[in-house]
């Protein structure tokens, strides 16, 4: 059988995790890296993979089944998934999750125009987190959700402490808090406060003579990053925060909590966790499987914008429906 042709759009750390979900993927060959950078200066992973400048993707329209975006949700998605799903079939991770029903308005009208097929917001949280919320209150109508993010890092909340004035460089990893999710695993349906949920803890480089408690107060009443948890500083050298805080570890758990019987006498916990060495490796391995989905829905002759509610779970799968029924059903 042929080989799905991917692209990739965007060589960041998720650029280069998809880029190894490709390896591991024998029905996918990666065949280009586009960027907005000098291309010369991109040095994929692989050997013999392509690196094209991104003003040349309709150039490539042919070469490639299924573009993977790997741009930043902030500012390059909105504009990139719109534009590249009227020329190719493409996959996002884009993951504000206010904007998302925009973005897929934006996307659907693009991929109808170019016959197209698209699947935004791929990825973990959202993703693989909401197919889980998503089983579970289809499953128990009567209950609670709950959603813990980490221990793991937050960019986001990092690239917030690195403009603080002073900080040289800083990692920060959002923290369950245990008591409450003891709590939520209990079956108790506890009402959490923010701040009783995750604490953050901040490992900031000063830079020469900075004022260490202001950088400390400018984190801790941050307004939305901060100021609503409980939040510990912790100063360290560059060479520390190189050595022990290099990955991009990740994970949480959702967990809905609920129950039935005729007065609601039987509860149930359903749980679904990851645990990630690698958020981006992670997210890259779930926009592979997804551009599986993609081709195929294409190839049906489908067309526009779709979410992980929309994939058939076997279309996410290199085995035929017959492998699947006979050893993971
Ligand atoms: P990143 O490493 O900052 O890369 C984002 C883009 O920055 C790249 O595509 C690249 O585009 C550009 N870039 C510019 N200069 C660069 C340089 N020197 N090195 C590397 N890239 C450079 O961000 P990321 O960690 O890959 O994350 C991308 C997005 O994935 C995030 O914004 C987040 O929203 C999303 N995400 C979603 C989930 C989920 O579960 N849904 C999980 C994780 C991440 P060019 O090559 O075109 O310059």
């Amino acid at each position: 059988m042929a080989k799905t042709r991917i692209g990739i759009l965007g060589y960041g750390n998720l650029g280069k995790g998809v880029e190894l979900a490709c390896r591991q993927n024998d029905d996918m060959e990666l065949v280009a890296v586009f960027t907005r950078r000098d291309p010369a200066g991109v040095k994929p992973l692989t050997e013999g993979v392509a690196v094209r400048s991104a003003d040349d993707l309709a150039a490539h329209a042919d070469d490639i089944d299924v573009l993977v975006l790997c741009g930043g949700s902030a500012n390059d998605l909105p504009e990139q998934t719109p534009s590249c799903a009227a020329l190719f079939n493409v996959v996002d991770s884009f993951d504000t999750h206010a904007n998302i029903p925009d973005h897929f308005a934006r996307v659907d009208a693009a991929a109808r125009e170019g016959g197209k097929v698209a699947i935004i917001s791929a990825g973990w949280d959202p993703g693989m987190f909401s197919l889980a919320r998503l089983y579970a209150t289809s499953i128990l109508p009567d209950g609670a959700d709950y959603t813990f993010w980490g221990r793991g890092v937050s960019q986001g909340h990092s690239d917030a402490i690195r403009r603080i004035d002073g900080v040289a460089d800083a990692r920060q990893y959002t923290v369950p808090v245990p008591a409450a999710l003891e709590a939520v695993r209990s079956g108790e349906n506890p009402q959490l406060t923010t701040r009783q949920k995750h604490t953050r803890e901040c490992y900031v480089v000063a830079e020469q003579g900075a004022d260490k408690a202001a950088i400390e107060k400018a984190i801790v009443e941050m307004p939305n990053y901060f100021a609503d948890y409980d939040t510990t500083v912790t100063f360290v050298t560059q060479e520390e925060l190189d050595r022990d805080h290099a990955g991009i570890p990740h994970g949480g758990s959702v967990i809905r909590s609920g129950a039935t019987g005729e007065a609601g006498e039987h509860r149930h916990v359903v749980e679904f966790s990851l645990k990630l060495d690698s958020n981006p490796e992670f997210t890259g391995s779930v926009l592979a499987a997804c551009a599986r989905a993609v081709h195929r829905m294409s190839q049906e002759g489908q067309t526009g914008c779709k979410t992980l509610f929309d994939v058939p779970p076997a279309y996410l799968s290199a085995a035929s429906a017959e492998e699947l029924r006979a050893h993971l059903l």
